[in-house]
């Protein structure tokens, strides 16, 4: 077996508080549930964080052959600002004077690009709450049968006093549950919750609520907390491995998940919570509400004062991961430039792995480096650590070119494979320069193939072959279709 496999992979739960040895529900494979984003706006930088945090966690439980089913929900309706306020897309497509339904679509199709021009992997299910409005009616008529919660009004409130009295709420946020009451905004004498503690389990829309659904108690929407219960138990199980969101949805939106399913269930839904930490700009939380935030656009065109100039994709993807998932990050346009140096110097230590040549011997233990690698990623997906080791990596490569250490064959090989594995399969980074110039030669091939079309229009034969065989000689192959000309690489 392969050293690495032997040192295993522990994993901050913030439920425990402590770092644990990873063991899925069912061994080889992993079910990961992640908060996807309200789309009711575009998502910003710090949204992107902790969706990237979670892509690289993805990308190294694959990379370690697990077989990840990972579900990322998206928030089209509920999501309250509190329990007495009216749902954000539904507030949005007022605004707007355009259906909710439009709503979501632009900012979902924003979230999709975003992260594609980031290259996310996508996530196996991307299941959204509307879709599921059936599922959550359904736990909550399981909720109120088993007393645990109320109906005042045609809206459903969860009774958390009542739970508390055999449960636990506040296991994850540490909170107790009198804390709660003051981080519960309360119209004074205008709820009608029991208990300012309780959270919507339904709401009764009021007659300019455009997103309705018919139910038992009112034509209403569920609240926030319980689509991610339903969703997350139908496509994961009852329990699960891993649930991942930002660090400011453990309370109240995680602590009310786990009461949810633990009275629909019996069961400890997740069995490790992950949270992200923030970005942070001008000192503050990177924030949609308070104005304080920069968006991923604005990055690449390089569109805001706060910028020097623009940055790739990939300098952007560097740059988040030279924190700890669970560290704060401060975002400034000094941070991107040391982050876009280090990933171009990266970038031409990859380039020059092809130019190294073997020896008879090796002067550096790969697998030492390597094992390196692992113990980063293994102790709780630690990337700057990673990010060192591949930076002792690029003196590595300089002093082969230099002849001052040697490789065999076979040590280069896997230095070469290993590295390639870290940078692309678990960073994902790109190689953009690559990338750019190879679209270019495809525009050049292009060119080709249209004056050699030109040339046949007009019967010159002679130079519609040369134009093929001088492709043909660099290894470019020409295959005339019926849908015409396609070329591919040798
Ligand atoms: P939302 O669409 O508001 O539910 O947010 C989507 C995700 O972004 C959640 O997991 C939040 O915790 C996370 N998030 C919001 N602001 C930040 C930030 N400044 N830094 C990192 N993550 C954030
Ligand atoms: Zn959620």
């Amino acid at each position: 077996m392969e050293l690495y496999k032997t040192n295993q992979l522990k994993i901050y739960n913030s439920l425990s508080k402590s770092k644990e040895v990873f063991k899925p529900v069912l061994e080889g494979n992993v079910g990961m549930y992640v908060c996807g984003p309200t789309v009711y706006s575009n998502v910003h930088l710090g949204n992107v964080r902790t969706f990237m945090s979670f892509d690289l966690i993805f990308r190294y439980l694959k990379h370690l052959g697990y077989k990840v089913r990972y579900v990322r929900n998206i928030t089209d309706a509920g999501h309250l600002t509190d329990d007495d306020a009216e749902d954000k897309i539904s507030t949005k497509a007022r605004l707007e004077k355009i259906e909710p339904m439009e709503v979501v679509q632009k900012y979902t199709v924003d979230f999709h690009t975003i992260l594609q021009k980031l290259n996310f992997l996508p996530p196996s299910i991307e299941p959204t709450a509307t879709g599921h409005i059936i599922e959550q009616i359904e736990i909550i008529k399981d909720i109120l049968d088993k007393g645990m919660a109320y109906e005042i009004n045609g809206s459903v409130y969860f009774d958390v006093l009542k739970y508390n009295e055999t449960e636990n709420y506040g296991i994850l946020s540490g909170r107790n549950v009198e804390d709660t009451i003051e981080n519960t905004r309360v119209l004074d004498g205008q709820s009608e919750k029991k208990n300012p503690q309780d959270f919507a389990l339904w709401k009764k829309a009021d007659e300019s609520h455009i997103m309705r659904w018919p139910s038992p108690w009112s034509d209403g929407f569920p609240g926030w907390h319980l689509e991610c219960s339903a969703m997350s138990t139908k496509y994961l199980g009852k329990t699960f491995d891993i649930h991942g969101g930002g660090m400011d949805l453990k309370f109240p939106h995680h602590e009310c998940e786990i009461a949810q399913s633990k009275v629909n269930n019996h069961v400890n839904p997740v069995n490790y919570w992950m949270h992200a930490n923030m970005l942070i700009l001008n000192g503050q939380k990177m924030s949609k509400s308070t104005g304080n935030y920069i968006l991923p656009n604005e990055i690449f065109t390089g569109e805001n004062s706060i910028l020097s100039k623009p940055f790739s994709p990939s300098a952007t993807r560097f740059f988040m991961f030279q924190a700890n998932y669970r560290s704060i990050l401060d975002f400034t346009s000094t941070g991107l430039e040391a982050s876009e140096k280090g990933y171009i110097k990266l970038m031409e230590a990859i380039q020059k792995l092809n130019k190294i040549e073997t020896s008879s011997s090796s002067s550096i233990d790969i697998k030492v480096w390597k094992q390196k690698c692992y113990d980063a990623m293994n102790d709780d997906f630690n990337s700057p650590v990673l990010i060192a080791q591949l930076f002792e990596a690029v003196k590595f490569v300089n002093l082969l070119i230099e002849n001052k250490e040697t490789l065999v064959a076979e040590d280069l090989e896997e230095f070469k494979l290993t590295i390639n594995e870290f940078v692309f399969d678990v960073l994902g980074l790109q190689d953009e320069e690559q990338e750019g110039s190879s679209d270019k030669i495809s525009g050049v091939v292009e060119m080709l193939i249209n004056m050699r079309k030109e040339a046949r229009d007009n019967k010159d034969w002679a130079l519609s072959d040369k134009i093929r065989d001088e492709l043909a000689a660099l290894g470019i192959q020409l295959k005339d279709g019926k849908d015409g000309t396609t070329f591919s690489v040798n």
